[in-house]
């Protein structure tokens, strides 16, 4: 098992303002497992949220010593050590995750959603996301998405009812509201969630930092909307507490390591009573790819990563106005654009 990787700056077709941070354009590593003359293809696109970066993954990747196991098959085993390397570095265990469920994928001629026994026709509609910006961008964001059935909108700096009625003006579709853990106080929260209940709003995305947990759950018992953790979910231990003060979580693959994680994150959650969605970083046709081959399993699905960016090096799971369409493609469903 061979394994390589390589560095792509994504570009943004428009800066991307969040709570915490603004950005035009996104690294992010593509690593090639090859083996048995099939390569299988991962991603890893790290957020500093997390303390991950371009070095940190280049040393874990050189780290890991994948030689030593017979096949990609032995899946299990070799993300149980992957695992065990270091704690933390989730994008460059969820690049590895990929790479070995894309290799078997392709090696048994399959996609992922098939070997899985889902339906493909059950994804539900993807958001479009629309960061924060000035009401002009984001009245052009919000035409520019006019094939998309949902939009997500950024929230949690100033100007959160500008950008709210900037949308309104042009649109009734409904709306996920992520605040990024922008509203610091509970009563601000609680005022915010008032404002936009009666506004066709699906769900509030981490409403408040993820350490103001009891604060959140007090939140939640007077919140007329859905709250739906995001920062305060990484990886399966974090689930059980969380239904607590969550109706539901953001599963995002660079966060929880992989499909095979976040495959046990949603039948905990499941078993919680939350509901269930899937993020994304800006990331690539690979990622996007990956997660979307889960897609029928979830309730809401925010897998835009790729159509946010000018220059995917890849193709994969396509997104026609806010359907993810899961082909016959093995594994992931991805290749290089050449
Ligand atoms: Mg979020």
């Amino acid at each position: 098992m061979k394994l390589t990787w390589k560095r792509y700056d994504l570009q943004l077709k428009h800066t991307f303002r969040i709570s915490r941070s603004a950005r035009d354009t996104v690294s992010t590593m593509i690593i090639s497992l090859e083996h048995d003359g099939i390569i299988g293809y991962g991603e890893a696109s790290p957020s500093a949220r997390y303390g991950e970066d371009s070095t940190t993954l280049e040393t874990f990747f050189s780290t890991i010593d994948l030689a030593k196991f017979e096949s990609p098959f032995l899946i299990d085993d070799i993300l149980k050590y992957v695992d065990a390397v270091a704690p933390g570095n989730t994008s460059a265990k969820c690049a590895v995750d990929i790479a070995l469920h894309d290799w078997v994928g392709k090696k048994l001629h399959t996609p992922l959603y098939r070997m899985w026994g889902l339906n493909p026709m059950k994804v539900p509609l993807c958001s479009f996301t629309i960061a924060i910006d000035t009401k002009e961008i984001v009245q052009q964001k919000v035409r520019e998405a006019e094939e998309y059935p949902i939009l997500k909108v950024k929230v949690g700096l100033d100007n959160d009812k500008e950008m709210i009625e900037s949308i309104r003006e042009i649109t009734d579709k409904p709306l996920f509201v992520d605040a990024n853990e922008g509203w610091k106080t509970r009563e601000k929260a609680l005022e915010s969630v008032r404002w936009l209940k009666d506004k066709n709003i699906v769900f509030i995305e981490q409403p408040m930092p993820s350490a103001q947990f009891d604060d959140i759950r007090w939140l939640r018992d007077h919140s007329e909307l859905p709250l739906i953790a995001d920062e305060s979910v990484i990886r399966l231990s974090d689930i059980p507490s969380l239904s607590q003060a969550y109706d539901g979580i953001n599963i995002k693959l660079m966060k929880c390591t992989g499909v095979r994680e976040a495959l046990k994150m949603i039948h905990t959650a499941r078993a919680t009573g939350m509901k269930v969605m899937m993020g994304c970083m800006i990331e690539s046709a690979v990622g996007i790819s990956a997660g979307a081959q889960l897609g029928p399993l979830l309730d809401y699905c925010d897998l835009d990563g790729n159509v946010l960016i000018t220059n995917d090096p890849f193709d994969g799971v396509r997104n026609t106005r806010g359907k993810m369409i899961l082909t016959n493609a093995p594994g992931i469903g991805a290749m290089p654009r050449t």
